[in-house]
């Protein structure tokens, strides 16, 4: 069925030139015509003929670590032809080696054997993860054998960088020897176990009312940020005035009569993993942030860490941590569904995160076999805990015409998803407008992503309909989409004239989120291994499909590239995203709450690392370009900053967005306040 793509669509991307502007880089039609004649080759018979096993020869897979696999392909009833080949595809997601029968001493190195007397094979590497055995001689008959061992040499073969059940060591067939080959119906897998721990995260919600109660989650990393690492020991907390854990365990701490210290067990079942509960103190108001310590006792190692600022208040709304584009290993990203969910959930403290892989892209195509998208149906469904955690279907438009979009359904069932796969690869919906009508009446968005540049730039020149695209993914482990002034701004293939705040100045009215785009299988915490990621704050006080589609739907959204950034932001007392009417500004009326005057912009932000700066980026009227105005606000470097600011009436088609830059490069984007 698939051809072997040994590239992610839209994961990190091989070395490329960068630059180049329209038509050049895009649209890449090549790429959809290569797609398109790949399923229409004819397939022999044998073709995909066969089974294959692997054999773990050093012990279980380690993330990033070497060892040995054998892989034992049997020919099928048709067999494999002289001039046909045997194909091991290693995992091309992310960082195995590749096999190479060349140098016995290197990384990779494999050797082939065959019982097959008078069978000659030989084999070369053809491209990355990626190794062909050409079967000379005679021909392989049924039940024969070819035996791989891969990471045969003292080096062994290192296994990829992620954590992940089912990481599949492909085998594909060319039974008759005309060059096309086809994946057999089962490729082997193993498991890639986390390595040791490196890195404790605290995870604290970002807002909650006095006297509530809150969960800690506490949870070590190893190195690539997988989790559920192998530990055993303690974690400290220190936790500030007003704040204590539900059950009583803490005692008065040793820095002071209002900071308490709480010492509890992690044993081996938890994986590294706690959850905490702590009570808020019905008179507690303002910045909490715990501090904590993992200590590995005789293992040595202690690892430290300040939580996520938390905004305790009476008033604002609730703000959810969402990461909305996700690749599993179903396409070209890392674990399994149900696992890219727990992590978001459990490790990434997340409210809410979405499951998209892509429609055509990947070892096998989603859009061509209805059990691959099956699965992320029953996932989503299984870990779905409205309230608590929502989690949503999606897939990615890999559309290489006029940009990604990836799609997401809010649908009381993820089951009512199921026959809506719209293929950006099927003629009849491979244009955006087609796939809009698509979705016409389905309670699904659409999200414009790396929209600046690489790998493929958005074709802005369509407006997306506000109904079905009121956000676009401005931030991603790809960088940032905004503007060639913005922090981190995408690296490769930016085009100019292309960003978002050039599709805003067409009159696009366009709220923000971000997403982490991840490949690693670690929604919410791309930022771990890449020096940008993105997540999107969702405005809403419900953890409900509902709740996040509605705010969705009112753009009540910020993005971030990866830190947990607090940002309370009002105009004349409308919320973030909210469409104003010019002509009551300018008739001095107010908002929506009672007594803000015309003109005033109240911004209140608490950051996990020092503000650099806040920049109001704004455009006066509906002609000419959003600018950053004025100074920059809260040059003081400080993690937190309060301020209310007049700024000058806004005419009709005139926006205003915040950005909130930290000292590390870390950054969040409000949705723009329209006025009309
Ligand atoms: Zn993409
Ligand atoms: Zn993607």
């Amino acid at each position: 069925m698939a051809p072997i793509l040994a590239v992610a669509a839209c994961g990190p991307a091989p070395d490329e030139a960068s630059g180049g502007d329209w038509p050049d880089r895009s649209p890449r039609v090549e790429i959809v015509e290569e797609l398109r004649a790949d399923l229409s080759r004819p397939r022999a018979e044998s073709d995909g003929g066969g089974t294959a096993s692997v054999e773990e020869i050093s012990g279980p897979a380690v993330a990033g670590r070497p060892g040995t696999w054998r892989i034992v392909y049997r020919a099928g009833p048709l067999g494999v032809a002289v001039g046909g080949a045997v194909y091991l595809q290693v995992s091309p997601f992310w960082g195995w080696s590749t096999p190479q029968t060349e140098r016995e001493a290197a990384l990779g190195y494999t050797t082939i054997a065959t019982d097959a007397g008078g069978v000659d094979l030989s084999a070369e590497t053809l491209d990355q993860q990626l190794l062909a055995i050409h079967v000379r001689g005679r021909a392989l008959e049924e039940g024969e054998l070819i035996e791989i061992t891969y990471g045969a040499g003292p080096a062994g073969a290192l296994a990829d960088r992620y954590a992940e059940r089912d990481s599949r060591f492909w085998v594909a067939v060319d039974g008759d020897g005309d060059g096309v080959r086809e994946l057999i119906s089962e490729s082997p897998a193993v498991d890639v176990l986390p390595g040791p721990a490196s890195r404790l995260l605290l995870h604290l919600p970002s807002t909650a009312r006095p006297g509530e109660s809150v969960d800690l989650v506490a949870a070590l990393v190893d190195a690539a940020g997988n989790g559920w690492p192998e530990f055993r020991g303690t974690l400290e907390l220190r936790l500030p005035a007003g704040v204590a854990v539900a059950d009583g365990r803490d005692r008065p701490g040793g820095d002071g009569a209002t900071r308490k210290v709480v010492s509890l067990a992690l044993a081996e079942e938890d994986r590294g993993r706690l959850v905490v509960p702590l009570r808020l103190a019905a008179e507690l108001g303002g910045v909490v942030r715990v501090v904590g310590r993992a200590d590995g006792g005789s293992a040595g190692a202690g690892f430290e860490a300040e939580s996520t600022p938390l905004l305790v208040s009476p008033a604002g709304r609730r703000i959810l941590w969402a990461d909305l584009q996700n690749h599993s290993g179903l396409s070209d990203g890392s674990a399994t569904p149900d696992d890219l969910l727990r992590y978001a959930r459990e490790i990434a403290a997340l409210d809410a995160a979405a499951v998209t892989d892509h429609d055509h892209w990947g070892m096998r195509f989603m859009d061509r076999d209805p059990a691959i998208w099956r699965r992320t149906l029953d996932a989503v469904d299984r870990l779905h805990d409205p309230g608590r955690f929502v989690a949503l279907a999606g897939y990615e438009w890999t559309n290489w015409v006029e940009g990604h979009r990836h799609v997401v359904f809010f649908e009381p069932t993820a089951e009512a998803a199921a026959g809506l796969l719209l293929s950006s690869i099927d003629e009849s919906h491979d244009e955006a407008h087609e796939l809009w009508a698509g979705l016409d009446g389905v309670r699904a968005l659409t999200f414009a992503h790396h929209s600046a540049g690489d790998p493929i730039p958005t074709d802005w020149s369509r407006e997306p309909p506000p109904g079905l695209e009121p956000v676009t993914e401005i931030v991603s482990v790809h960088g940032s989409s905004e503007s060639a002034d913005s922090p981190g701004v995408v690296v490769r293939g930016a085009v100019e004239g292309n960003y978002v705040r050039d599709a805003l100045d067409r009159g696009y009215r366009l709220g923000f989120v971000g997403s982490s785009d991840g490949h690693d299988g670690h929604p919410g915490l791309g930022r771990l291994a890449s020096p940008s990621g993105g997540v999107a704050a969702i405005l809403a006080d419900d953890a409900t499909r509902e709740g996040i589609y509605e705010a969705l739907r009112a753009r009540r959204t910020y993005a971030t590239n990866g830190p947990r950034i607090v940002v309370r932001a009002s105009y004349a007392g409308w919320p973030i995203g909210a469409d104003i009417p010019a002509a009551a500004a300018a008739a001095g009326e107010v908002g929506p709450i009672a007594g803000v005057p015309e003109g005033t912009l109240v911004v209140r932000a608490v950051a996990p690392a020092e503000i650099a700066r806040i920049d109001v980026i704004s455009r006066q009227s509906a002609t000419g370009a959003g600018a950053i105005a004025g100074e920059a606000l809260c040059p003081e470097r400080e993690r937190e900053c309060s301020l209310t600011v007049t700024l000058p009436a806004f005419r009709s088609g005139g926006y205003l967005y915040l950005r909130v830059v930290q000292t590390d490069g870390g950054a969040a984007w409000t949705s723009p306040f329209f006025f009309e």
